[in-house]
């Protein structure tokens, strides 16, 4: 139950993001969503969240490369509903390319958004969270915070970071009733995964069909893609009493991938 909480999500208008956003009002939490896409689109999505669950829900607009931008977020929550107890560090793109034509700003954008971001967001929002003696970090890894795959050097190198940045949070606010953990999902079928179709089937080689049946399912044992809600549900858990002993954890939800 997360009643009189408050839930920040970076990366939260679309995909996983939006799915750990709605699991959280679900449980009676405010919500600061956050993340790029139509003006329209984003406000449809915050008022049914407001209407479906009964809570309120404030956008903001923080680009996750801007580290005043992501303090803002924080401050947005802080001061519109007196707290962030949990901060779901989220946000993230991909772009695949052999290392040796890997544009450098989509390095810098990916490490940015997908590492340092989460990093920013933490260092904003420990100092209440220790304050009130309570708080959930969690921040979504991936499959490849544990393994690689060829072709996603920044990508593979920014959540085997965020695997390390999880561990340290997670020991420097141990007694004071924080937890710090990750969740690696194998494929979860969202835009991310969609827009990265196109890009591997140039450096594979290979025909859409071949894509999702010979590189993305082929990774997972179940041969299913995981669901944005069954991801969700993982952190709402994580945010219950019952996880209070769980911290600098990596949790997979991968449909068996890493046990390969
Ligand atoms: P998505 O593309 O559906 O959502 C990404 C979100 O991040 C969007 O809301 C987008 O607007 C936002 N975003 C991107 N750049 C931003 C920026 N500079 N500032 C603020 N927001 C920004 O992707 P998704 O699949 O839901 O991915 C969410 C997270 O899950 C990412 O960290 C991704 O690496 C991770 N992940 C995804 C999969 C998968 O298979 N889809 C698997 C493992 C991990």
């Amino acid at each position: 139950n997360l009643k009189g909480k408050t839930a920040v999500v970076t990366g939260s208008t679309s995909g996983i993001g939006l799915a750990y956003a709605r699991a959280f009002a679900s449980a009676g939490a405010n919500v600061v969503i956050n993340g790029f896409g139509a003006p329209a689109d984003i406000e449809k999505e915050r008022s049914a969240i407001e209407t479906d669950y009964k809570v309120k829900a404030v956008y903001s607009p923080a680009d996750m490369t801007k580290a005043t931008e992501i303090a803002d977020m924080i401050a947005l929550g802080e001061k519109t509903f007196g707290s962030v107890d949990v901060l779901v560090n989220n946000a993230g793109i991909q772009f695949v390319s052999p290392i040796e034509e890997f544009p450098i700003e989509k390095w810098d954008a990916i490490i940015a958004i997908n590492l340092s971001s989460a990093f920013h967001g933490i260092r904003a929002a420990v100092p209440g969270m220790k304050k009130r003696g309570w708080g959930r970090i969690i921040n979504t890894a991936s499959a490849h915070s544990l393994v690689a795959s060829p072709f996603k050097s920044a990508y593979v190198s920014a959540k085997h970071g965020i695997a390390g940045l999880t561990k340290t949070v997670a020991l420097e606010v141990a007694t004071f009733k924080i937890t710090c953990n990750c969740i690696s999902p194998g494929y979860v079928w969202t835009p991310l995964v969609e827009h990265q179709i196109p890009e591997t089937m140039k450096a594979r080689n290979m025909t859409k069909e071949q894509v999702i049946k010979d590189v993305l399912l082929d990774a997972q044992p179940t041969k299913e893609f995981v669901t944005s809600e069954q991801v969700a549900q993982l952190a709402l858990f994580l945010c219950g009493d019952d996880a209070a002993q769980i911290t600098g954890a990596n949790l997979s939800i991968d449909g068996g991938w890493t046990a390969e």
